[in-house]
Order: C-alpha cells, then sequence, then structure tokens
C-alpha cells in the first residue's frame, strides 16, 4: 500500500516519510488510533516505503518487486503478527492464521479486530497475542534480514498482548538486531504495559478530520454529497463505521423513521406494537442492528449537545433537527446517563451474537420505563 493510498493523515505520513529520509528511523515505534483511522494502512504504507527498492521523495514506487510484495503482505522482511483465537497445537501464533489475514485486510484494510474474527467465525472467543507468538517473533527477527535494508514486524492490536508474551519481548525490542524495526499498532495505550511504553516511540494518529471522511465519501465512494454530509457527521471520524453506513445505504436499514416510529411506541407505551416492531427488527443483519444502535446513541447526545448550546453545535442533518428540538424534552440530565448505558450495553450484547428480537424488545421496555418529560 501506498502512503497516497491513505486516506489524510498527512502529518503522520510526513513524520514517517521524514523518519527514513533522515536515516533516523525509531527501532521501536508504538502507533495508536482509534478504530477507522487507518493506523495499520499507515503502518504497513510506511514498511512498503523502507523497503521500497526505489524510494521517491514522498512515497514508495508501488512497482519494485518488495513493493508489490508488500501490498500482498508477502514480502519475506515484513513480519506480521496479530491477535488470533488458540485451537490448541494446530493455530497458536499468527503464522497459522496468516492466509485468513491476507484475505481480510486485503479487502478492508481499515477493518477492526472483529471484523477479521468475524469473518473467521470467531467472533464469541477470546483472541490474544501469546507466548508462542512472542517466541516466534524472537526466532524469526534473530535471523539474518533476508534481502532488503530493513527488518519490520508490524503487530497489530498490541493490546491484545498477554504479559508473559510482552515480558518476552521486552529485550529484542529494548535492544533489537541490527535495522531491525518495530510497529506497534494500538487502538489505546491504555492496556499496553508500561514496560513496553517507555521502550517505544509514541505516533498518536488522530481520528479522520470531518473534511478527510467526505473526501473519500465522495471521491473513493461517490456518494451525493448531502448523503456523504449525513454519514461524516455520524461517523465521527471513524472510516470503519463511515464504510458500514455506506453499504447500509444500499438497502434501507436504519433511519430516523424507523427509531421516531420506535420512539413514538414508546412514549405511547404500546407494548404489541413494540413486540412487533422488535420482530422486524430482527430481521435486519447484524451490522444493521448495530448501525441503528449507535444512530440512537448519536441521537441521545444530540439532545443534550443541542439542550446546552441551544442547537448550535448539533451534529445532525436538516430533518433530524427539527426531531431533535423537539424530542429533546425527554433526554436530559435525568435519564441520559441511564439511557446511553442500556444502549451501549445492547450494542455489546449484539456484537456478541445476542438474539436481536431480545434485545430490542428488552430495549423498548427500558425506554419506556426511563422516558419522561424534563422535569
Ligand atoms: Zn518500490
Amino acid at each position: 500500500m501506498k502512503f497516497s493510498a491513505i486516506i489524510g493523515q498527512n502529518a503522520t505520513k510526513e513524520r514517517f516519510l521524514r523518519s527514513a529520509r533522515d536515516g533516523r528511523v525509531s527501532h521501536a515505534q508504538l502507533i495508536a488510533g482509534p478504530e477507522g483511522s487507518g493506523t495499520l494502512p499507515l503502518a504497513l504504507a510506511y514498511a512498503q516505503y523502507l523497503l521500497c527498492s526505489n524510494k521517491q521523495e514522498n512515497d514508495s514506487c508501488g512497482t519494485c518487486s518488495s513493493c508489490i510484495r508488500v501490498s500482498k503482505l508477502e514480502h519475506p522482511d515484513l513480519h506480521l503478527s496479530f491477535p488470533i483465537v488458540k485451537e490448541g497445537t494446530k493455530v497458536e501464533k499468527s503464522d497459522d492464521r496468516i492466509a485468513e489475514f491476507r484475505k481480510v485486510f486485503l479487502e478492508q484494510p481499515y477493518m477492526p479486530l472483529r471484523h477479521f474474527l468475524s469473518e473467521l467465525e470467531e467472533e464469541s472467543k477470546r483472541p490474544l497475542i501469546g507466548t508462542e507468538e512472542a517466541g516466534a517473533i524472537i526466532h524469526k527477527l534473530n535471523y539474518k534480514s533476508y534481502e532488503g535494508e530493513y527488518k519490520i514486524l508490524v503487530m497489530w492490536m498490541a493490546e491484545f498482548m498477554n504479559e508473559v508474551a510482552a515480558n518476552n519481548l521486552l529485550k529484542i525490542i529494548e535492544e533489537p538486531p541490527d535495522n531491525t524495526v518495530f510497529l506497534l499498532i494500538a487502538e489505546s495505550t491504555e492496556s499496553i504495559l508500561p514496560t513496553i511504553l517507555s521502550r517505544t516511540q509514541l505516533i498518536k494518529v488522530p481520528a479522520l478530520t470531518d473534511d478527510e471522511m467526505m473526501w473519500v465519501l465522495t471521491e473513493g465512494h461517490s456518494i451525493p454529497e448531502e448523503e456523504a454530509y449525513n454519514i461524516t457527521m455520524l461517523a465521527e471520524g471513524n472510516y470503519w463505521a463511515g464504510l458500514s453506513m455506506v453499504l447500509d445505504l444500499e438497502d434501507s436499514g436504519f433511519s430516523m423513521q424507523t427509531f421516531r416510529a420506535w420512539m413514538l411506541l414508546c412514549h405511547k407505551k404500546d407494548i404489541a406494537g413494540l413486540i412487533s416492531w422488535s420482530d422486524e427488527m430482527a430481521s435486519l443483519t447484524r451490522e444493521q442492528h448495530k448501525n441503528f444502535v449507535r444512530y440512537a446513541l448519536h441521537i441521545f447526545r444530540q439532545c443534550i449537545i443541542g439542550a446546552y448550546t441551544n442547537n448550535e453545535l448539533l451534529r445532525a442533518r436538516e430533518d433530524e433537527r427539527d426531531f431533535i428540538s423537539k424530542f429533546s424534552q425527554f433526554v436530559h440530565g435525568y435519564n441520559i446517563v441511564a439511557l446511553m448505558e442500556e444502549f451501549n450495553k445492547s450494542h455489546y450484547y449484539l456484537e456478541r451474537n445476542a438474539n436481536p428480537k431480545l434485545v430490542f424488545i428488552n430495549l423498548s421496555f427500558k425506554v419506556t420505563a426511563l422516558m419522561f418529560p424534563k422535569k
């Protein structure tokens, strides 16, 4: 992947390029950024640049044999490490899942870990980067560099390293073999061991800006401007979330209409109506369920923001603003925390394959009980 294929993130790209041009590539870097910000594609574009045999000033060439092999994740000096669900001795380290990883990543470079796991139908299991993987990394990196200037290890979702694995890797991260570069990637630094943190240079990657998101939606996906704007408002800099809404546009999955109809049923305490509404919701896909719950959370947040800022900071489109200004009398300081908690919990359950009908019925009753006009 070339730097030019990455959405936005110019400051980080420039920082990587400068380090390579100045010959000051730090041997252990922790690239930390939220879901959908592009940390993994950024790390791989950096790796491709470092390994490219015909570097241009601002990007890798994209055509030398090294670039081509990096872009297929098949370069012998590029090692990939990521969380896996262990299966006895059959699957115990990343290399045992490398074929699947290549396939899923090449289709969806901005994927979150749960997408990778769900493609393997392992989303309900616990992934990790364990001791076997740490052993494999040490073994691989102690080999002589196969052909190039650098040996690069890209570790995706480093927060899934267990403590033993992290401790086993401390020494090699601190004093790696010559020309070895560790690129650790994480969504947050909070669950990274302090001993690892202190041995790495931290590169913080921000969420995408609204402009970057608008650009990729209109130019990359040919979404009409108005719709692109709506998605940008909802995605909050997460390209993965934006992408799933793009896919959702094709069928009329979640929408304000659905939400508005639902809230009306809750308000009227129409039990029969709520049950048949939940039935209908259950027939949508899991991604649509999650999108819908995220949408509801977005509306709740907007109700609160609207109330505090006199509707000035609303991130909403025209027809929503109208709805939010009326609906916000029911969402306020007395119930917002409980509402957000219930919807976050439901999102969590849906992600773990809970029965969607039960989730939505339960949520309907919770909302019915929690929804009352501001005192
Ligand atoms: Zn090249």
